[in-house]
C-alpha cells in the first residue's frame, strides 16, 4: 500500500467535542493503516473510576494526584477496541457508564493530573504510528503530529449517537444526554490547562451529515496525501 512503509510512519490526532465520532474513526483509521490506537478519553475516565470508587472528590486535588501517582494505566489493543486496565485489572466495561461521563471533565480539569496523563501519551507516540484521539492532542500532547483533524458535529447529532450506542442500559433520555454534552463541552471548552481547541493547522471536519465511512475515507486519504508528501 501506498505510503505505508515503516519509514513514513506518522503521527495522527484526531481532537473534537464529547460524541463526535471521534474513537469510533480513530479506531478505523488505525485498523487501516496498521496503526496503534490511543484512547486518551479513557485514561481520563479510567482515573475518574477509580476516585470515584475510593470517594476521592475532584475538589480534593492533593489527594487525587498524589493517588494518581500510584495508579498503573495500560492500553491494549483488543479485538476491534482497546482495552484499558487499571493497576492490572480490566476497567473497560466500566468506564464508559453515565456515572463516569458526568464525573470526568472535573477530574480532567487538574493541572497536575493532566500533566501525568499527557507524558504517558507521549511516550506511547514516540516511535510513531499512532491514532490519538482526545481534546488537547493537536494543541498540547503532540504538537508536531503530522495529521490533525478537529472533528465536530451538532450537540443535537452527537446527543443522539450517544443514545443509539447506549440504548436505554443506563435509562437516560436523548434530552438529559444533550445537556449533559452540552456541560461537558462547556467544561472541557472552558478549563484553564489545555481547553478544548481546534489546533491552527488542523483539518476540521463536521460530520454532522456525514456517515462514519465518509469520515474515515477523508481523514484516511489525507494521511496518505501527507505521507507521500514526506517522502
Ligand atoms: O473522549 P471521551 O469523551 O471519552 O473523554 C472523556 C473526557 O475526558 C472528556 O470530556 C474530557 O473532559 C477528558 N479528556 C481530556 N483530554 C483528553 C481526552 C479526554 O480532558 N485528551
Amino acid at each position: 500500500m501506498k505510503g505505508t512503509g515503516k519509514n513514513d510512519r506518522i503521527n495522527i490526532a484526531i481532537d473534537g467535542p464529547a460524541g463526535a465520532g471521534k474513537s469510533t474513526v480513530a479506531r478505523m483509521v488505525a485498523n487501516k493503516l496498521q496503526y496503534i490506537y490511543v484512547d486518551t478519553g479513557a485514561m481520563y475516565r479510567a482515573v475518574t473510576l477509580f476516585m470515584l470508587n475510593e470517594g476521592i472528590s475532584s475538589e480534593n486535588h492533593e489527594k487525587v494526584l498524589q493517588t494518581a501517582q500510584n495508579m498503573v494505566i495500560e492500553l491494549k489493543p483488543y479485538e476491534n477496541g482497546q482495552l484499558v486496565l487499571l493497576n492490572g485489572k480490566d476497567v473497560t466495561p466500566y468506564i464508559r457508564s453515565h456515572q463516569v461521563s458526568s464525573a470526568v471533565s472535573r477530574y480532567a480539569q487538574i493541572e497536575g493530573l493532566r500533566t501525568q496523563l499527557v507524558d504517558l501519551q507521549r511516550q506511547m507516540a514516540l516511535r510513531k504510528g499512532v491514532v490519538m484521539d482526545g481534546r488537547d492532542i493537536g494543541t498540547t500532547v503532540l504538537p508536531d503530529a503530522e495529521v490533525k483533524i478537529f472533528m465536530t458535529a451538532s450537540v443535537k447529532e452527537r446527543a443522539l449517537r450517544r443514545f443509539k450506542e447506549m440504548g436505554d442500559a443506563e435509562g437516560v433520555s436523548l434530552e438529559q444526554l444533550e445537556l449533559d454534552i452540552a456541560a461537558r463541552d462547556r467544561l472541557d471548552q472552558e478549563r484553564e490547562v489545555s481547553p478544548l481547541r481546534c489546533a491552527d493547522d488542523a483539518i476540521v471536519l463536521d460530520t454532522t451529515q456525514m456517515t462514519i465511512h465518509e469520515v474515515v475515507d477523508t481523514i484516511f486519504s489525507y494521511c496518505i496525501s501527507q505521507m507521500d508528501g514526506e517522502k
